[in-house]
């Protein structure tokens, strides 16, 4: 998608705030420090739009971004974050959870993993706790340019099979610094979009 128009629209605590236009939504989840604002800020060809984590897990709100006024990214902020409290993260779980089995406008979940590394056990119960709501997934492999062509298949077999992915489901390599996997990734997304 050529990005003509990328606006923040709120950083929502309650559904209340939630955008109301009906606009197909697409929510995007990570781990902190994955490379998810990167990411955002390479699809929307932006600068810093989204903020990368200085401060990683401080915010605890569901980002909603409008693009091109026909879509909404919806940032979830990272997870497995220590310096979040207990208390904090049972708070925004039920707030994520509340977002992905009642929002009617979502239209698929772009779940970004580290190419480096082997899923964490949060990457796993992000990954079936979406699963488990029927919401179609892209597994993204972030930063994939830390990593040596040799590298690629091997650490691409690992994700799917520590994530239990279905042969069928998508799983793509993505870097923020050269661009590489960016149009695929748009291609997902608005193909969920007419669904
Ligand atoms: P977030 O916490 O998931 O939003 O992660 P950020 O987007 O803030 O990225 C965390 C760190 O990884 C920053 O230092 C980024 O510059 C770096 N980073 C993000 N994406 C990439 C990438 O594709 N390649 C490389 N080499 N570094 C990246």
């Amino acid at each position: 998608m050529k990005v003509t128009d990328a606006q923040m629209l709120i950083s929502a605590v309650s559904d209340a705030q939630y955008p109301k236009a009906g606009l197909p939504e697409i929510v995007l989840s990570g781990r902190s420090n994955v490379g998810k604002s990167s990411l955002i800020n390479r699809l929307l060809s932006r600068k810093s739009l989204a903020r990368t984590s200085s401060s990683p897990g401080k915010t605890q709100t569901l980002n909603f971004y409008q693009v091109n006024q026909i879509l909404n990214l919806v940032d979830v902020p990272g997870y497995g974050y220590a310096k979040v409290s207990k208390t904090q993260r049972e708070k925004f779980g039920q707030i994520i959870e509340h977002y992905l089995e009642s929002r009617k406008e979502l239209k698929g979940a772009v779940i970004l993993v580290d190419a480096r590394h082997e899923p964490t056990e949060d990457d796993k119960a992000m990954y079936h706790y979406v699963d488990y709501f029927d919401i179609p997934i892209l597994v993204v492999s972030t930063k994939i340019d830390k990593i040596s062509n040799n590298q690629r298949a091997g650490s691409l077999k690992r994700i799917r099979q520590s994530l239990e992915m279905p042969s069928e489901e998508p799983l793509q390599s993505f870097s923020a610094i050269n661009g590489e996997g960016s149009s695929e990734i748009w291609s997902w997304i608005e193909h969920r979009m007419k669904d």
